[in-house]
Formats: C-alpha cells, sequence, structure tokens
C-alpha cells in the first residue's frame, strides 16, 4: 500500500509540475496578447421577442492565439482575472465594442461583461467614460453584465460604482441568474435592469415539467421585480415558443444565432428584419 502511495505521489507531483508549466507559458503569452492585437470580440444577438427582432449584441471575447488557435474565454479569463490581466483585457474590450457598436442602428444595445475585479482594481468609471466618449455612443445603450461574484467581492465599494453607473444612463444586467448560491439575496441590493437566466434552465423546458416549471417560476420574480428577463442557451425552436407564451422579454443562444465576428452584425440585422 506504501508503494502503492509513493506511485501515486509521484505522478500526481509530475503532473502538478506540467499544469504548472502550462499555465505559466499561458500567461506569458497572455501578458504579449494585448499588444500582439491577439483579441477579437464576437458578438451574439440579443433577440427581442414581442417585436421578433434583434435588439442588441453581447460582446465575447476570443483570444487567437499564435500557435494554440483559438483559446476559450472559460480558459483565459480566469487566469487573466488571478493575475490582474482582465483589467487591461476588461478595458480593451469596453473601448473595442463602443467603438464597433457605433456602426450598428442607434436602437442597437451593446451589452459587454464586467469582471469583479474591474470593479475593485481598476477605475472602472473612467474606463467607461472613455469608451463611450471615444465612440460617441449614447450611455443608454451600454449594458454591463455582472455576475453575482462581483456584489459578492465588496458590497460597500461595489453599489456606489452601480451607482454612478446608473445615474449615467447605463443598463446593469445580473448575468448567469441562478446559478450562485445566494442569487436572491443579491435581487433587492441593487436595482437591475435585467436578469439573464443562465443557460442551465432552459435545458430541459421542452421536455420535463419540472424545468418549466422552475423557469416559469424565475421568469414571474423577474418580471415582478420590473427587471427585463432574457433567457440565455435558447437552442431550438420549441423552448423559443414556449418562452413566448411567458413573460420573457428577449432570448440569446444558438438558436438565433451563435456569436460571430464584427463583419456579421449588418447581415444579422438585415436578416432579423425581413425575417
Ligand atoms: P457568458 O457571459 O454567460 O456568455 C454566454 C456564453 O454562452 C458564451 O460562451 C456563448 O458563446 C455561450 N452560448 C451562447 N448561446 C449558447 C447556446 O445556445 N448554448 C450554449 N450551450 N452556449 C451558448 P463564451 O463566448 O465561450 O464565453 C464564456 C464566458 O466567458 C462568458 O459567459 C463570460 O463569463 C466570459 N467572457 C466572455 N467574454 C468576456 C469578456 O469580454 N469579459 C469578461 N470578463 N468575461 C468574458
Ligand atoms: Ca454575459
Ligand atoms: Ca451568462
Ligand atoms: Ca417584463
Amino acid at each position: 500500500a506504501k508503494a502503492d502511495g509513493r506511485k501515486h505521489e509521484r505522478f500526481f507531483t509530475s503532473e502538478m509540475a506540467s499544469r504548472i508549466q502550462a499555465r505559466h507559458a499561458l500567461e506569458a503569452d497572455l501578458r504579449l496578447a494585448l499588444h500582439s492585437d491577439e483579441f477579437e470580440l464576437h458578438y451574439q444577438p440579443l433577440y427581442d421577442l414581442r417585436q421578433q427582432r434583434i435588439c442588441g449584441f453581447e460582446a465575447l471575447v476570443r483570444w487567437n492565439h499564435p500557435t494554440r488557435g483559438r483559446v476559450p474565454p472559460m480558459e483565459f479569463i480566469p487566469l487573466a482575472e488571478e493575475v490582474g490581466l482582465v483589467v487591461d483585457i476588461g478595458r480593451w474590450v469596453l473601448r473595442k465594442a463602443c467603438r464597433e457598436a457605433a456602426c450598428w442602428p442607434e436602437g442597437i444595445k451593446i451589452a459587454v461583461n464586467v469582471s469583479a475585479i474591474q470593479f475593485t482594481s481598476s477605475n472602472l468609471l473612467a474606463d467607461v467614460d472613455e469608451a463611450i466618449a471615444e465612440a460617441a455612443i449614447s450611455p443608454a445603450r451600454l449594458e454591463l453584465e455582472i455576475t453575482e461574484s462581483v456584489l459578492m467581492e465588496n458590497l460597500d465599494d461595489t453599489l456606489p460604482i452601480l451607482h454612478a453607473l446608473k445615474e449615467r444612463g447605463i443598463r446593469i444586467s445580473m448575468d448567469d441568474f441562478g446559478t450562485g448560491y445566494s442569487s436572491l439575496s443579491y435581487l433587492s441590493s441593487f436595482p437591475f435592469d435585467k436578469i439573464k437566466i443562465d443557460k442551465s434552465f432552459v435545458c430541459g423546458i421542452a421536455e420535463n415539467k419540472e424545468a418549466y416549471a422552475i423557469m416559469h417560476a424565475i421568469i414571474l420574480l423577474g418580471d415582478a421585480l420590473g427587471m427585463r428577463v432574457t433567457v440565455e442557451g435558447v437552442e431550438t425552436a420549441e423552448q423559443k415558443s414556449l418562452l413566448e407564451s411567458e413573460e420573457c422579454d428577449e432570448i440569446q443562444g444558438y438558436y438565433i444565432s451563435p456569436p460571430a465576428p464584427a463583419a456579421d452584425v449588418a447581415r444579422l440585422l438585415l436578416a432579423s428584419r425581413s425575417g
């Protein structure tokens, strides 16, 4: 048994060492990525269920690594948060998204994800003001998507920033709603303009009564609190039509369109208007 244990130990040690090495390599590459112009934004439509057309886009960052190809945000955003790089990346995303949205029709909103780190270790307000001024867009077109962790970090520091953003006319959405352990209590801490119900809740709604009941209840809750309700991860026509019979304002998901390069936005808007 003892020999076995040693074997495991060695195995884990070398595996851990190579994992740490890979992480360091990725971190080094991440530090260069911004200056080497390796980031790009893709845009996924937000689809208004009443108007039956696209009403905005969410900006989703893409890292085109020179040798690894495309690295998913789930792999590098958490790393960027840990090493503080998410502040610079986040500033770049804000500026780029506002500049690209400036070319779209006035009524089309732009949603940008903001990490908790940006609230605590950057001058988020100044960054947002600069991005809006530089692009010359109305603040009312900008939506910032935050997860519960943003609030959890430090409510006393974050709340004044959120209120200042709202005073500017910027909208605040609670992202991934339902996944945090205390989502409900956070709903009363701040007047969110929108909740985005996490995609994990949409999966079974067409097949299973219980999943549908939960979705129904969350939508009613958001609606009762006067928030716009978006359901993420809508992948089928059946899910879309089920949500049409609910007090759901917007959907987002592969059924409408996967995230697409900025060059595709005009085509998506055109198709959404004629369709
Ligand atoms: P998120 O903010 O919840 O973004 C939605 C994610 O769901 C995106 O993944 C999108 O591609 C994916 N998705 C969209 N429709 C569907 C669908 O119908 N089915 C399924 N299964 N998935 C769908 P993506 O682009 O890989 O981004 C993952 C996460 O990375 C985002 O989750 C967000 O938390 C983070 N992220 C992306 N861009 C940024 C950014 O610029 N800044 C920050 N701080 N985080 C970002
Ligand atoms: Ca989001
Ligand atoms: Ca989400
Ligand atoms: Ca409503």
